[in-house]
């Protein structure tokens, strides 16, 4: 039993306390981390509203990197002092997961959302009664966290640790879904449309793969700036431009092959499948709840185009986050550019950041 500082959910639309809390023993399949910095994902901005039925209270937050402090009786790729980027957690034994499509584990629910193990016991406590963990199978608003063995990727020790976190979900997502789902290649085009992690990350991998035209569309002017930077040909503001489909096709006669939703409004996700060419793939990766009904052309999508919804880039994280931090050592996937830290005091200012979207990135970091 070990003691970590934790940013405490204990309702609906409140602020986060920071409160001491306990934690373990671990689950033979367990590891206790202790956390070097930990992202802000809009699914934690999700929960924290209420919109996702986590028991509390509780501890989100599930975009850890961490240092390996103690490990579980049956787990054996992991030591003490080993770096981890801890993603979200699955079965690893599924037909999905043995298939490499662990991001639709058949046990996906029970291990990220439920907010204990499988056997209903938590993995913190406060004052003897049960602090709800497990959330992405981490937790990790807090010192320390408990992941298992199976969500946390071994990475390099020379790598900056504590910004590393966030690939364990946003940046996989949007890189994983341009990488792995569309599979783009050099010279197709493609629409952005919502530049927060998750489109930038689109974005960066598109440049990296290199995708020519590549559009992104966001409200915000700085954000079409950084997109320039990060390898956007053209920048789209939806806000001053009557017809997102016309100013595309100026742009990629036809339309473009792929389109990303990194917002998921119905007018969004509209406007996406409109700028495809024939055929052409959209796939939507904004969460707005999990009830989102939208309404779409169906004689748009008969001349051949396609479009998925996409869970963490449906990519394998042990497999992924190296093939990402790869990337960035070559200067192709800039990441860090989308960061701003805060400390654990700070958590609600950088929770109200993420949410005013004033910044992309937001990062918890620890001493
Ligand atoms: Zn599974
Ligand atoms: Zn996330």
């Amino acid at each position: 039993m070990t003691h970590a500082r934790v940013a405490l959910f204990e309702a609906p639309d409140e602020k986060l306390t920071v409160v001491d809390v306990q934690v373990g023993p671990l689950a033979e399949d367990e590891i206790r981390i202790r956390v070097a910095g930990v992202g802000i994902c809009h699914t934690d901005l999700t929960a924290l509203r209420g919109g996702v039925p986590l028991p509390l209270p509780a501890v989100v937050g599930h975009e850890a990197s961490g240092i390996v402090e103690e490990v579980g009786a049956e787990v054996t790729t992991l030591v003490p002092g080993d770096h981890v980027v801890v993603s979200f957690d699955s079965c690893r034994t599924c037909t999905q997961c043995t298939s490499g499509r662990p991001a639709y584990c058949e046990l996906f629910a029970a291990l990220n959302y439920f907010g204990t193990r499988l056997d209903g016991s938590t993995t913190m406590s406060r004052d003897g009664e049960p602090v709800h963990g497990n959330w992405f199978g981490q937790s990790s608003f807090g010192t320390h966290a408990v992941a298992s063995v199976r969500n946390a990727v071994k990475v390099d020790e020379s790598l900056p640790l504590q910004l590393l976190g966030p690939l364990g979900c946003s940046l996989q997502t949007g890189a994983g879904t341009v990488m792995r789902v569309l599979r783009a290649k050099p010279g197709q085009s493609i629409a952005v449309f919502g530049l927060g992690a998750v489109g930038l990350s689109a974005l960066m991998a598109a440049k990296a793969l290199g995708c020519t035209p590549i559009i992104a569309i966001d409200p915000n002017p700085e954000r079409l700036n950084l997109a320039t930077e990060l390898g956007a040909t053209h920048t789209l503001d939806p806000n001053a431009i009557d017809d997102i489909a016309w100013a595309v096709t100026d742009i990629s006669a036809n339309g473009v092959d792929f389109s990303v939703d990194a917002v998921g409004l119905e007018s969004v996700v509209q406007q996406a499948l409109a700028v495809l060419r024939s055929p052409g793939i959209c796939a939507t990766l904004g969460l707005q709840g999990l009830e989102n009904d939208i309404v779409i052309d169906q004689g748009h999508l008969l001349l051949g185009r396609t479009l998925t919804g996409v869970i963490e880039g449906d990519v394998d994280p042990h497999q992924f986050i190296p093939q990402l931090v790869d990337l960035w050592k070559k200067g192709q996937f800039p990441f860090d550019k989308l960061i701003e830290t805060y400390t654990l005091p700070e958590i609600n200012e950088a929770l109200a950041a993420a949410a005013a979207g004033s910044v992309i990135k937001p990062v918890i970091v620890f001493d």
